[in-house]
């Protein structure tokens, strides 16, 4: 941002320290990383850690080789994303894909059946839309073949106020297939997958054969959550189920969202304890209420209320006389910002600012006339540091778990040799569009010790659009493969 002579004024004066609050150091990033790193390894130990460490039975990422027909279904915590992917054997598919913003009250509904049923039509529609022969041929003919489907499922576990346990993934499973056979679609779910596994498959797959496969996956939406590549000797606590033992290692997803959920090291200001107070499961998803679209809106909100609260510098007055707002704005209900204002705050360099200007205007509900240069300025410094303690913290979620794995050791004869490259396949609108992030992310990844800046350099970051339910397809189909291997 550009200083001007006007940033030395009380006003922004008070926003800076506002600001400063989210300041996260390099040091602070190195002391959250040796945690995290502790809770990673607590989790391959027991069944219950804050981060649950759940193993996902995918041993290896996909080559690029794979072929067939598949549905993957992403039930994210806005949007449900229905697609088909055909894998052509060549890193190359072709995908069709329908999305809908899922209804809110579904995502509270007192039953999950409502959703689940509501999951079974948006399938049905899109079936009826880009492969209406399907469905004829299933109605004709009961025994005709079906579609494998892979759900990818980041239900926001925060908002029902349950913890999904391992066990929870096969009612999952049932509930949705009931529904789907109740509209007799010729689809049988073959895998529930996690959405940052889902992430590595995609990236995996489209990959040109001679390039490192992804062995990080994180999603950074409205929610945030990351796989990684897990050596299988560390892991003690007994692993049920079959699965292939000859890679040596298994994709663990390690639900970081509740990392340091009791507060040993991550930040706090005033406005995460409010935030935390006033949600749906306080003393969870600590990390995530730092981190996730789902909350950095809400932050952005508090944040700016705070700035009111200086009697002798009252915010978005620009008239001189009376308020921008009254108590019936969004600036003044919970939850009723959208963490997109911070990618706009971050985007608008110009000197009037006129397109956060209306951002604000839209977004907090202020009265445009209300709102000035000096207003908008205070919002962009605010909205900054919060996206830039995100992002960072981001970054030293995806360093730490790179160390863990091992990622830059590769074994090659008995000998431990340097790999030349570790790949990270990362999707979310986050991560997508607040701008800068991966750069922040990165300066996390500088800033520990293991990996420093000549590693640093050597991570790909890449990003997987819609990827998980892509990625949900292609499991779905090894799945259904494998076990059409096992039955032959
Ligand atoms: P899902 O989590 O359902 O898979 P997304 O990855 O699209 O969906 O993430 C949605 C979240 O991202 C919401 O919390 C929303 O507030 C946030 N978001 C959407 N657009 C932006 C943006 N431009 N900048 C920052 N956050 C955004
Ligand atoms: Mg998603």
């Amino acid at each position: 941002m550009s200083t001007s002579p006007n940033d030395d004024t009380p006003r922004i004066r008070r926003a800076n320290a506002i600001a400063s609050q989210f300041c996260y150091t390099d040091d602070d990033i190195r002391r959250c990383s040796t945690e995290f790193l502790r809770e990673l390894r607590l989790g391959l130990q027991q069944k219950r850690p804050s981060m649950c460490q759940i193993p996902t039975y995918l041993t290896r990422a996909a080559t690029g080789h794979e072929k067939g027909l598949a549905i993957g279904v992403d039930l994210g915590g806005t949007n449900l994303r229905v697609c088909s992917v055909e894998l052509h054997g060549d890193s190359t598919s072709t995908v069709l894909q329908s999305q809908a913003r899922v209804p809110p009250e579904l995502m509270v509904a007192k039953t999950s059946r409502e959703l689940f049923s509501y999951i079974a039509k948006q399938i049905r529609d899109f079936l009826l839309d880009c492969h209406p022969s399907s469905i004829k041929a299933a109605q004709d003919d009961s025994s005709h073949s079906f579609f494998a489907l892979g759900f990818a499922f980041s239900f926001p576990v925060y908002q029902s106020g349950f913890d999904i346990p391992d066990a929870v993934g096969q009612d999952v499973c049932k509930s949705l297939q009931g529904e789907i056979d109740l509209l007799c679609l010729p689809v049988k779910i073959t895998a529930l997958v996690n959405d940052a596994a889902g992430t590595i498959m995609s990236r995996a797959y489209a990959l040109p054969p001679a390039h490192t496969r992804p062995s990080i996956g994180a999603i950074f939406g409205t929610g945030t959550n990351g796989v990684y590549l897990q050596n299988l000797s560390e892991i003690t606590k007994p692993l049920d189920g079959d699965y292939d033992k000859t890679t040596g290692s298994m994709f663990i997803n390690t639900e970081w969202g509740s990392f340091d959920n009791h507060l040993s090291v991550l930040p706090i200001t005033p406005y995460d304890v409010e935030l935390n107070e006033h949600s749906v499961n306080p003393q969870n998803q600590m990390f995530e209420k730092r981190v996730s679209g789902m909350f950095l809106g809400e932050l952005l909100r508090l944040a700016i209320l705070d700035l009111d609260s200086d009697e002798s510098a009252k915010w978005f007055r620009a008239s001189g006389v009376g308020c921008g707002f009254d108590s019936s704005t969004p600036l003044h209900r919970r939850w009723a910002v959208d963490s997109s204002i911070l990618s706009v705050a971050e985007l608008d360099n110009s000197e009037s600012l006129l397109t956060l200007r209306n951002k604000i205007h839209l977004s907090l509900g202020i009265r445009k006339e209300y709102i000035s240069e000096e207003d908008a300025r205070a919002v962009k410094i605010i909205a900054r540091a919060i996206g830039t303690r995100a992002a960072r913290l981001a970054g030293m979620a995806i360093g730490s778990v790179i160390i863990q794995s091992q990622g830059f050791d590769q074994t090659s004869n008995g000998e431990v040799v340097e790999e030349t490259t570790v790949d990270v396949a990362v999707d979310g609108s986050v991560v997508e569009h607040y701008p800068g992030f991966e750069q922040h992310m990165r300066g996390s990844l500088r800033a520990l010790e293991k990996i420093g800046g000549e590693r640093e350099c050597r991570i790909n970051i890449g990003h997987a659009k819609d990827g998980s339910g892509v990625g949900a397809g292609v499991i779905a189909l090894l799945a259904a493969q494998q076990k059409a291997t096992v039955l032959s």
